[in-house]
C-alpha cells in the first residue's frame, strides 16, 4: 500500500533566484510580492521585498481632491515677490548703508505701485472681456 505523500516537496534545502535582483537565496526565504493586494507571481529576497505601498490604496480613501479656492483673490504682491533681495538685507557680510537702503525702498515702492497698476489692468481686462461675452 502506497504511503500518503504531499504534492510538493518541502524544499528546505532548495535554492531559488530572486526575481528582482537575481541573487541566489533559499527558496523558503523568498517572498511573493503583491500590488494592491494582488499576487504578482514574483518571488523576491528579503532585501528586495517591499510591502504594498500605501499610495496604491489612495483611491480607496481619497475620493475628491478639490483644487479651487472659495473666495479667491488676485495676487497683488506678484512683482514684489519676484525681487531677489529686499531692502535692508546684508550683502556680502556687510550691513546696508542708509543711502542704498533708501534707494532700494524707493524701488520697492515703485514696484508696489507698478504691481497694483498691473493688477488693476488685469482686472479691467477680465471685466471688459466678461462684459463683451455677456453682450454677445
Ligand atoms: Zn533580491
Amino acid at each position: 500500500m502506497a504511503t500518503k505523500s504531499n504534492k510538493f516537496a518541502q524544499g528546505k534545502y532548495a535554492w531559488g533566484i530572486c526575481d528582482i535582483c537575481g541573487i541566489r537565496y533559499k527558496l523558503t526565504g523568498l517572498r511573493e510580492t503583491t500590488i494592491r493586494q494582488r499576487r504578482t507571481g514574483l518571488l523576491s529576497c528579503p532585501t528586495c521585498w517591499d510591502p504594498d505601498h500605501a499610495q496604491n490604496f489612495l483611491d480607496r480613501f481619497v475620493v475628491a481632491d478639490a483644487q479651487a479656492l472659495r473666495r479667491a483673490r488676485p495676487d497683488t504682491g506678484k512683482y514684489q515677490s519676484r525681487i531677489l533681495r529686499p531692502p535692508g538685507n546684508w550683502i556680502n557680510g556687510r550691513p546696508p548703508d542708509p543711502e542704498q537702503q533708501a534707494r532700494e525702498m524707493a524701488e520697492l515702492r515703485a514696484a508696489a505701485w507698478k504691481s497694483k497698476a498691473m493688477a488693476e489692468a488685469e482686472a479691467n481686462a477680465w471685466l471688459r472681456g466678461h462684459q463683451e461675452g455677456v453682450r454677445s
